[in-house]
């Protein structure tokens, strides 16, 4: 029998890593998860730890990283995501995408393993063109309160490129769009739960600013899907994966509403300091390399992700301390 193909996957228990598990899994490799649980839940992969070729260390991947036996391939995706996270945890968040990423370079160098690392659109900041080409350079404000976050991503991808320059590491860069889907976080202050956690306690949808906003929401399997083609491609330049369908936050939060049969109205409060006025991948490179595109409509992933908000304890349902 063959070798299983061994993959190193940090932020394993979170939202993308755990289905990243399950992708792999699904593939037959050998899944080697990592995550030091700061914002993560080992709840989502708790199915997996019966399987023999599922594998979990608890460790923070900022500080020295060391993984037995072979590695053919490593996923770098642990990273606290949203805003309410990395505001929360400034410097971890900083630490993990420089320090933990130059560790799991190290420890990709040694293994001769293949190298993917999320970073995010976030990157691009407040952007000044839409959509938002790989070519696009970007508007962050580096000492904003998003910059911890935002700088840390473009060190990652720049650290990345240098492995990949300077030592030949086979490196892969996804820019990951706005996702969602099952195993989000109710509570993470991210729009998507939050609107729903909100219908579902009878509270009003807290819409910040005018809602005039943009944002695209890809469904988590469709960026799965990109992620794992990526991974099997051979460009190693920054590669966006998202779904184009752009809608302003005002016109999602409406939609939440219709969703979830209630009757909620949607309040205004502040804008969160630098926030993107619009964003949208442009995927022409990810249609001609990978012949990838999103599958799944909004009002699909949507209905799918509610079902799954709906199913949880109530209690976790009330509980919205962030
Ligand atoms: P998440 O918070 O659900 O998962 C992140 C995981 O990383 C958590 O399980 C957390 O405990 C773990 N983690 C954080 N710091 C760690 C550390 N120092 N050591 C070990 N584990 C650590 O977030 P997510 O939405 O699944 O995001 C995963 C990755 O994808 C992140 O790198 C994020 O920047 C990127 N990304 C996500 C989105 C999105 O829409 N979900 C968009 C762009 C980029
Ligand atoms: N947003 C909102 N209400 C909320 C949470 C977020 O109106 O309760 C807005 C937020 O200001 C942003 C958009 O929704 O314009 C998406 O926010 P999120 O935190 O989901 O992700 P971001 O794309 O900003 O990282």
């Amino acid at each position: 029998m063959a070798q299983r193909k061994r993959i190193l996957i940090t932020g394993a228990a979170g939202f993308l890593g755990s289905h990243l598990c399950d992708r792999f899994i699904k593939e037959d490799y050998h899944v080697i998860g990592m995550d030091n649980l700061i914002t993560g839940d080992l709840r989502n992969i708790e199915h997996l730890f019966k399987l023999e070729n599922f594998e979990f260390y608890n460790h923070d991947v900022s500080k020295f990283v060391y993984v037995p036996g072979e590695l053919n391939y490593i996923l770098h995706f642990a990273s606290p995501a949203s805003p309410i996270d990395y505001l929360k945890i400034p410097i971890q968040t900083l630490k993990v995408g420089s320090l933990g990423t130059h560790n799991l370079l190290g420890l990709a160098r040694a293994k001769k393993a293949r190298m993917l690392i999320a970073s995010t659109s976030e990157i691009y900041g407040d952007p000044t063109v839409n959509p938002q080409p790989e070519e696009y350079w970007g508007n962050v404000n580096t000492v904003g309160p998003r910059g911890v976050y935002d700088e840390a991503k473009r060190f990652q991808e720049s650290i990345t490129m240098a492995y990949h320059t300077f030592h030949g590491l086979e490196t892969r860069i996804v820019r990951i769009f706005n996702t969602y889907g099952p195993r989000m976080r109710l509570n993470d202050g991210r729009v998507l739960p939050a609107f729903i956690g909100q219908a579902l306690r009878g509270e009003p949808l807290t819409m910040f600013g005018d809602g005039s906003q943009t944002r695209s929401f890809c469904y988590v399997d469709d960026l799965i899907e990109g992620i794992y083609r990526l991974l099997h491609s051979d460009y190693a330049q920054p590669m966006n994966i998202g779904n184009p369908d752009e809608i302003t936050i005002r016109e999602f939060g409406e939609e939440i509403i219709k969703l979830t049969g209630t009757d909620q109205q949607m309040i205004s409060l502040p804008l969160p300091t630098d926030d993107p006025k619009q964003r949208r991948p442009d995927i022409t490179k990810a249609r001609a390399i990978l012949g990838w595109e999103p599958k799944v409509s909004r009002s699909e992933g949507l209905k799918i992700t509610y079902e799954y908000f709906k199913s949880l304890p109530e209690q976790e349902i009330q509980h919205k301390d962030f």
